[in-house]
């Protein structure tokens, strides 16, 4: 139930208010409201001849927030969420960014604000940009750069000292506004039950690092800091996204009874590490993970990935002016290559364009963006900028096993001009005197249908495939995958989409081409058990969601996979298909669906 006109309540009468699961787990304790707003703005125009002194004032508050960032970034790196830093590390390069000064200059010399008012409307502008995307990752990435200016402001306004970590004497429910990635990387799962904000989602930093930390955090939980008071009692559910104010003693109790729950199952699944991920008769999936930050290397192998199926690199574009450069690129490779060596690392290669950076690629103009110039089409369109991730990614390669994987590839003629760079590539790191692997497996997502359709011509000229089953239902059943209203349509289950796998699967089989599934289908148990059955033996997922995946398939035998597949692929409708497989297995998975 979310109050929608009436902002009074009374204390101490149950509320409860519904927000975005962002790191499992389930707390019940004491509210500590933090003030993270940010401090007013003054707009007072400047006289010519004092441009020098404000850009002084603006140099020095910059100094000043460089530092109280490397501060955090030495504290986290020594904390809990250590692989984190890399985070608060690209927060330093944003508040040092030259064109970031350059805008507030220009502002102060040219229409006299002063820095403030510069520096608030400049971040303002990036951010706004960000916000307007798609995707889900960049307009996040908003707040990043609203924290940055933030930072400064406080700076200026004479607020010195490192983030607002909370002081607390008593564990406690952190509330706030919204948290940095310097704030929550900051807490500790001892002094910290539970994180809630009233903005962000599952893929903000701070749900990234809650995951990392193992902290239950509930997120866009709107307006509950007009809800909530300090000390007030709450049960904070990280599984279902609510959190519950003032609540009753049986609902404590109940939120207690499920907490143990959850954490039997925690503990269970964690033991599981170690275990061979196979089927209840004994035949080996492997399950690799997805990340989109170098960081999150380090943190896959513990939650027992067998390697890296998919690094989405295009995250590491921060800056849509100045892609990283080969030398940048090459570093974050090798380390991430190191990181899982002698495991194995399929580097996607940037799926950029569409939605995103529309500034850096105008082309995305297009009327229908998620069709246009956008992923491989964009790389073939700019060599300039694709052939440096390509020599990037082969150097990378003397240092662990190393995949290159292409996204978006909809017909031969694609694949072979990638083909055709990556030799281009491989000569000039050679003439340059730079070692690399001796054979680099050059693979295609199959997430356009038409990949699907013709993936036996594919299987004769690609290494492997990667099913991409987010954008493969997207283009399958033509529904936008960011769309809210037709998400019910977006199932992964449609026969449509059946069909597609498994033509796919087949192709690869007549060619002895190695298939797999990086697509949100690989993690969920039910999904993961019905792809096993049409024959995939490679899934790559959230690297939280594979401990879940592995105990439900050890739970299930080949043969009944198999038999429930078969079943599944003569059903009529998606609606069929999930009915079948929840019959068949939900009531096994009972605990790890999240009762
Ligand atoms: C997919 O489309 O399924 C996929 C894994 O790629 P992304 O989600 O990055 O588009
Ligand atoms: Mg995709």
């Amino acid at each position: 139930m979310v109050p929608s006109d009436d902002r009074v309540r009374r204390f101490n009468s149950t509320l409860s208010l519904e927000g975005i699961a962002a790191s499992s787990g389930l707390a019940i304790g004491p509210a500590r409201v933090l003030d993270t707003r940010r401090p007013g703005v003054v707009h007072r125009r400047i006289p010519k001849h004092g441009v020098q002194e404000e850009m002084a004032r603006f140099d020095e508050a910059v100094a000043v927030a460089s530092e109280e960032l490397r501060l955090v970034a030495d504290h986290v790196r020594a904390g809990a969420a250590r692989a984190e830093a890399s985070i608060v590390e690209a927060y330093i390069l944003m508040v040092e960014d030259e064109s970031l000064r350059e805008d507030v200059e220009r502002r102060v010399s040219i229409d006299r604000q002063c820095v403030e008012w510069a520096l608030d409307t400049a971040v303002r502008e990036m951010a706004d940009t960000l916000a307007r995307s798609k995707d889900p990752y960049l307009a996040e990435r908003s707040h990043d750069f609203e924290f940055i200016g933030d930072r400064v402001l406080r700076i200026l306004a004479g607020q010195r000292g490192t983030a607002v970590l909370p002081d607390l004497s008593e564990p406690a429910v952190v509330i706030a506004h919204d948290l940095s990635p310097a704030e929550t990387a900051g807490m500790s799962r001892e002094k910290v039950l539970a994180i809630v904000t009233e903005v962000g989602t599952r893929t903000s930093h701070t749900a990234i690092l809650a995951r990392a930390l193992e902290i239950p955090a509930v997120v866009g939980v709107q307006d509950i800091l007009s809800y909530v008071g300090s000390s007030e009692q709450l049960i904070v559910d990280g599984l279902s996204g609510r959190v519950v104010l003032a609540p009753t003693q049986d609902m404590i109790f109940e939120a207690m009874a499920r907490a143990a729950r959850h954490s039997a199952v925690t503990r269970g699944l964690r033991e599981l590490r170690d275990m061979p991920a196979v089927t209840q008769c004994g035949v080996p999936i492997h399950l690799q993970a997805n990340i989109e930050l170098p960081g999150e290397a380090n943190l896959v192998m513990l939650q027992g990935a067998e390697g890296i199926g998919l690094y989405r690199t295009e995250f590491m574009v921060v800056d849509p002016g100045a892609p990283p450069s080969e030398q940048e690129q090459y570093e974050t490779y090798r380390s991430v290559l190191e990181a899982v060596a002698p495991l194995p690392v399929t580097l996607r290669t940037f799926d950029l364009g569409g939605d995103k950076f529309t500034s850096l690629f105008p082309a995305s103009m297009d009327a229908n963006p998620a069709l246009g110039l956008r992923a491989i089409r964009l790389g073939l369109a700019r060599p300039e900028m694709f052939l440096p991730q390509l020599r990037a990614m082969l150097r990378a390669s003397a240092h662990g096993s190393l995949r290159i994987l292409v996204p978006m590839v909809a017909t031969l003629r694609e694949l072979r001009a990638v083909r055709k760079l990556l030799e281009t590539a491989r000569r000039e790191v050679a003439a340059a005197g730079h070692p690399q692997a001796e054979h680099v497996a050059l693979g295609i997502m199959i997430e356009v249908p038409s990949a699907a359709v013709v993936a036996d011509l594919f299987a004769a000229e690609a290494d492997f495939f990667s099913i991409g089953t987010n954008d493969l239902v997207q283009y399958a059943l033509a529904v936008d995958r960011t769309s809210r209203a037709l998400a019910t349509l977006a199932s992964p289950f449609d026969p449509a989409v059946l069909r597609l796998i498994r033509m796919t699967v087949t192709a690869g089989d007549r060619h002895s081409r190695p298939v797999g599934v990086c697509g949100a289908m690989a993690n969920d148990p039910l999904g993961a058990a019905l792809l096993v059955g049409m024959g995939l033996r490679d899934l790559s997922m959230e690297s939280s969601g594979i401990p879940q995946v592995k105990e439900a398939l050890r739970r299930v035998s080949l043969a009944e996979a198999e038999e429930l597949a078969n079943r599944a692929c003569a059903c009529v409708t998606a609606e069929g298909v999930q009915q079948l497989i929840a019959d068949a297995l939900a009531p096994r998975f009972a605990d790890l669906l999240g009762a």
